[in-house]
């Protein structure tokens, strides 16, 4: 088994110590901030359920034939939209496939290729959670235990929510689900009550920069990049492959030149507007108000023109509104007019 980062093994631990004393529950809620790994926890826990070597509080031997079959393909998928240096989309049916499991013992459960419009759902569909209790009623291939994971759980829509409750009411020897998601309180508490907790939390500023450093990154984007994901090296990692650093750069530079007058809100209404990637510009745009607002706070000096920080959490609220009314069919450079003409306010008038 690949070595686990220290905030996936200490939990991964803490549940094979349940395992070994007969405490872990038949279904468990695997949370934690977006990005640190709940699904590889899931899949470190459904390996050890399945090995057929390992004993007691041990995790999977990751030898045997079962725990080969359950392990992640360490192979990047040929994603067929990221470019060979960006982490894989995650959406398209290569990313999809890539996740199934390969043991006939654990199920995967996430979410599907809409075969209609060939696109990734966005949502956990019933029929998913109806396959799945029906794989549940019959006896397992190998004699041993049958795994389920669900990963975004969050992403369970109602009616599957409620079919998988039925599944949660009846728990049998043998059977083990995991739930995973970075988002449990939108999980009916019906669902949640009836799971066991493991709870992964961010790692200390040291940990987190030795597994940046381990992953291949220089330190100093590596701390820039952490400290910018606010000490999630989950998230950090994922930005500094994904590009989204340099968008990050580009957006508080823009911002910082209409607040300075160097540039106005039309020109860069216009030049947003055109970027496919607005939504990620918008929740970066939110962030730098709420990084700006925290520094004035502490009385943290940048090279920043004078701003009133209640100001600047108004505008933080502006821009995440706009970041929903552009998921309408408002154009996009009509919504963001305002919100940049607004923006300048927020330093014109202090
Ligand atoms: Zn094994």
């Amino acid at each position: 088994m690949s070595k686990l980062p220290v905030w996936q093994a200490q939990p991964l631990q803490r549940a094979l110590s349940a395992l070994a004393e007969g405490q872990l529950g038949h279904a468990t809620l695997i949370t934690g901030p977006e990005q640190l790994g709940q699904s590889a926890l899931a899949r470190a826990l459904a390996q050890r359920l399945l090995c057929t070597s390992a004993q007691g509080d041990a995790p999977a031997c990751g030898t045997c034939r079962a725990c080969l079959r359950t392990c992640v393909s360490e192979q990047r998928p040929s994603c067929s939209n990221a470019k060979a240096s960006e982490p894989a989309c995650g959406q398209c049916r290569a990313c999809v496939d890539a996740r199934a499991s390969r043991h006939p013992d654990l199920r995967i459960v996430s979410l599907e290729i809409n075969e209609k419009t060939d696109k990734l759902r966005t949502e956990i569909a019933v029929e998913q959670i109806r396959k799945l209790s029906e794989w549940l009623a019959l006896t397992s291939q190998q004699g041993g235990a049958q795994v389920v994971i669900i990963e975004a759980a969050d992403l369970l829509n109602r009616n599957a929510a409620n079919a998988l409750l039925k599944t949660l009411e009846e728990p049998a020897p043998g059977r083990y689900l995991f739930l995973a998601t970075a988002r449990p309180q939108r999980l009916p508490a019906t669902i949640r009550s009836r799971c066991q907790h493991i709870a992964m939390r961010l790692p200390d500023h040291d940990a987190a920069l030795d597994w940046l450093l381990a992953q291949g990154h220089s330190s100093e984007r590596a701390a820039a990049a952490l400290s910018a994901a606010r000490g999630n090296p989950g998230v950090a990692d994922h930005w500094l492959r994904d590009g989204t650093m340099e968008t990050r750069k580009a957006v508080h530079s823009e911002l910082l030149r209409i607040s300075k007058g160097a540039m106005g809100p039309l020109e860069l209404a216009a030049l947003w507007a055109k970027d496919e990637q607005l939504p990620l510009r918008l929740v970066l745009a939110a962030d730098f108000a709420a990084l700006l607002s925290a520094r004035l706070a502490t009385g943290d000096a940048i090279a920043m023109p004078k701003a009133d920080p209640q100001r600047l959490g108004q505008w933080f609220a502006q821009a995440n509104a706009c970041r929903e009314l552009l998921s309408t069919t408002v154009r996009s450079d009509l919504a963001l007019v305002p919100l940049l003409i607004a923006w300048r306010e927020v330093f014109a008038q202090s």
